[in-house]
């Protein structure tokens, strides 16, 4: 530096580290100034020497760490820019331009917010707030290269003191699409939850449908859902949409276009799942795919729905994205399908139980149950409009001729073809129904005026039967009986309506009319009747009944020959002793004649037992039996434990049978009668002359005597017709060596005749009426004379 500048004359200066004896370095720098005469010659140098180690150290010290940090900055995987107080990029790392697609120099006192601008079009995924020193701003963005593609960016910026920006930035591809593969799957699941709730919770198919589309586009945040279901035709229909707006719902029942090798029609022919991620680039569409793609459909998932083995339709769900369908979305998807189609299987085993428990299965008419929910509200609807409604119930008649005469299989013909006259012949409004094997009802609702009501019902009897029914290669005419009651008029409830119509139905066919409206005085009757009905059944349970003796004279002497046991009911509600034509019937119609009968036997037994302790033998006590009884195997049972009491107290029981039954079933009685008599009981033909026996059968038969029925031995008198009749069955009787008895004999007149035509025994209020067992007691000890003969 002195040589320098003794040589140029200028001022010269040299830093140089100089190495100090005692070991340690110092940074020097020395400056030389030449000091000129007047000639301009170096007259002396003056050299200042100074110092300055330590700044020399700080500024090295920094230059290390700024290759450091360089360095830092540098090995970060991390896009790292920093920015000086103006907020112009002083350095950028290379995965900065990498990531951003400049070269350094390119981003070198660039605007910072300007590299690190959102993406032209794209939302900022996070909105930065605003710097402050100091704070550590963390967000979110797609950004944009040259080149034009995009990239999701997690961006911090960090503000120092000196103003100094420090922005960090990472491409989140990997983890944003990890995450929105997450969020898919959450939604699908989301969805199905959803959907399987409706599953369980609905039971039509309509609202299934529509509620699984809707939850696909409001949970699910699918684009467009559809289900098209494949109708009998083979064609698939729109059942359900939900996302393609109303021109959609326009197009439901609608029949849908399929394009050949699409993925619906794929989905439904290969039963698999199909998609395509790209639905914008497709060339041929659907109108619904063009539809979805106007929409902002990305990508389409077609699923066929397999119920029982079959493919009955398909669901098709749009996504927004792109490339939306993967692997696992495709197979959570598939589940779902899967859950759906169990659901319409499910449904549709429900609508098949539904249907048989609500229709008649040979006819498709609604049946009993059925009938009640439409009445009802048909009801309903006539209240409010103030109207009548007719409910006509109607029996083919003698039915089971039908089925006996041409077999079942004829039989449920003209079932269906009265149904499908009836369905012919009524309106919309009306509620039709075959309620019972052979019974239809009809409901007829309409302004009613009580006149036209018998000629409306005639109207119908007309169009139903009034054509012959062709049944094998025969025509057939085919009558009904109708009973009808009307609302309110008659009745305010379905079930009282519908009760009352077929009161009037029963009433129709007693009488043997075709047709009958129903009344008051017809309820109160069929009320009243079962009231009875139920205070016969706990009778003999009650110990109400009781056994009254009739005696039976010989003709010829006036000796008691034999009684007749006839049951009377001390009906406790009156007091009064009630006829057994009365009541009998009933028992009969109830089936507990069973036990009455059982009853009768043993009671007749034990009054003998008593009539013998007294002192007196008793006569033969004949019991009636009614066909129920006779049909019964145990009747025989019954017979002959009774006749062992009776043999015990010296006398035996006999049957009196009424002569149409012996006939309504010869060979089923023969053994039954065989077996009684061998017990030593014997039978008497009750009512005999009124149910035209053959005589060739009575022969047969193990009879004992004939009753002459009392409506030929009332008009008895010398002149009467009645008289030629009696005197035949006598002589018939006779030759066949039967006994006969007459019953019913009033006057002294009757008896006269009676014993001339060698009647052997007489019976009737002339002789004695039924009396109690006490009083039987005292007219048996009489009549018999057994009494005084043992005193
Ligand atoms: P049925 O066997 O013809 O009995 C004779 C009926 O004629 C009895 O009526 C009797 O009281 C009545 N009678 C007797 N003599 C005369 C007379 O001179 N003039 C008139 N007008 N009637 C006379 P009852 O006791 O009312 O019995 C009616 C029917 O009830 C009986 O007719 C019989 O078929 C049935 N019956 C009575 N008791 C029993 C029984 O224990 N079991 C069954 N299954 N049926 C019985
Ligand atoms: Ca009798
Ligand atoms: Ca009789």
């Amino acid at each position: 530096a002195l040589r320098k500048a003794f040589l140029t004359r200028q001022i010269c200066a040299i830093e140089s580290d100089i190495e100090m004896p005692r070991g340690n370095t110092r940074s020097l720098r020395i400056t030389c100034v030449p000091l000129l005469d007047r000639d301009g010659e170096v007259r002396e140098i003056l050299s200042v020497t100074r110092d300055f180690t330590g700044r020399r150290q700080a500024e090295r010290a920094i230059r290390a760490s700024e290759q450091k940090f360089r360095r830092l900055i540098e090995q970060s995987a991390a896009g790292v820019v920093i920015g000086d107080a103006d907020g112009k990029v002083e350095l950028v790392n290379s995965r900065g331009c990498e990531l951003l697609g400049l070269s350094e120099a390119e981003l070198l006192g660039r605007r910072c917010d300007e590299v690190l601008a959102p993406a032209e079009g794209e939302p900022a995924l996070d909105d930065p707030g605003s710097l402050q020193p100091g704070r550590d701003l963390r967000f979110e963005r797609r950004l944009q290269r040259p080149d034009g593609s995009i990239f999701p960016a997690e961006i911090s910026i960090n503000v120092l003191d000196s103003g100094a920006q420090q922005l960090t930035f990472q491409d989140i591809t990997a983890r944003y699409r990890q995450e929105q593969k997450a969020e898919r799957q959450r939604r699908i699941q989301a969805m199905t939850s959803s959907i399987n709730a409706a599953i369980v919770r609905l039971r039509n198919r309509g609202e299934l449908l529509e509620e699984t589309c809707r939850t696909a586009v409001d949970e699910g945040k699918f684009c467009v859902a559809w289900v098209g279901l494949i109708d009998e035709d083979g064609e698939l229909e729109l059942a359900a949409q939900s996302g393609l707006g109303e021109s959609g719902d326009e197009l439901l029942g609608e029949p849908l276009e399929l394009v050949a090798g699409g993925a619906s029609e794929n989905a439904i022919f290969l039963r698999q799942p199909m998609f395509d991620n790209d639905v914008t680039r497709a060339a041929d569409t659907t109108p619904m795919r063009a539809c979805a793609t106007r929409s902002g459909a990305g990508s389409v998932i077609s699923l066929p729905l397999v119920v029982e083995g079959e493919t009955r339709g398909v669901i098709v769900l749009y996504a927004f994205e792109l490339g939306f369908f993967e692997d696992e979305e495709v197979s959570l998807l598939g589940e779902l399908a899967e859950d759906i189609s169990f659901g319409l299987e499910f449904i549709a085993k429900e609508e098949r139980v539904d249907y048989l428990a609500y229709y008649d299965t040979m006819t498709g008419l609604p049946n009993r149950s059925l009938f009640f929910n439409r009445l009802s509200r048909q009801l309903q609807d006539a209240q409010d409009k103030s109207r009548r409604t007719v409910l006509a119930v109607f029996d083919i008649d003698r039915f089971r001729m039908i089925n006996d005469t041409y077999g079942r299989h004829e039989g449920d013909a003209v079932i269906a073809e009265v149904a499908q006259r009836l369905r012919d012949t009524v309106d919309e409004a009306d509620t039709v129904a075959r309620i019972t094997s052979n019974t239809f009802a009809i409901a007829l609702s309409d302004d009613w005026d009580a006149a036209d009501i018998g000629h409306r019902l005639e109207e119908l009897d007309e169009v139903l039967f009034a054509a012959a029914f062709r049944i094998g290669d025969e025509d057939v005419r085919v009558t009904a009986t109708t009973g009808a009651a009307v609302f309110p008029d008659d009745a305010r409830t379905p079930e009282e309506l519908l009760g009352n119509a077929e009161a009037a139905l029963r009433s129709a066919k007693s009488r043997s009319e075709r047709c009958l409206l129903y009344s008051r005085e017809m309820n109160e009757r069929v009320a009243e009747s079962l009231r009875f009905e139920n205070r016969v059944r706990v009778a003999a349970e009650n110990g109400e009944l009781q056994m009254w003796y009739q005696p039976k004279v010989c003709s010829r002497s006036g000796r008691l020959r034999g009684l007749e046991a006839l049951m009377r009911w001390k009906d406790p509600e009156t007091g009064k002793i009630l006829s057994p034509e009365k009541f009998i019937p009933v028992m009969e119609h109830t089936g507990c004649i069973l036990e009455a009968g059982r009853w009768a036997l043993r009671q007749v037994a034990s009054d003998c037992l008593r009539w013998q302790e007294r002192g007196v033998i008793p006569p033969r006590v004949a019991v009636n039996v009614s066909p129920i009884q006779l049909a019964q195997q145990n009747l025989v049972g019954s017979l002959v434990e009774a006749q062992i009491v009776a043999n015990d107290a010296g006398t035996a029981i006999d049957l009196e049978i009424t002569e149409s039954v012996i006939m309504d079933d010869v060979d089923g009685i023969i053994p039954k009668l065989r077996t009684l008599a061998s017990v030593g009981t014997r039978i008497h033909v009750d009512d005999f002359g009124t149910g035209y026996s053959s005589l060739a059968y009575i022969a047969r038969l193990p009879i004992d005597a004939l009753k002459i029925d009392r409506s030929f031995v009332s008009d008895l008198t010398p002149a009467s017709e009645g008289l030629s009749i009696v005197r035949t069955i006598i002589s018939l009787a006779k030759a066949m060596k039967l006994q006969v008895i007459a019953e019913g004999v009033e006057t002294e007149e009757q008896v006269r005749l009676l014993r001339d035509l060698e009647c052997d025994e007489l019976q009737g209020f002339h002789i004695g009426r039924p009396l109690p067992p006490e009083e039987t007691f005292a007219v048996i000890a009489s009549l018999s004379g057994d009494l005084e003969k043992r005193a």
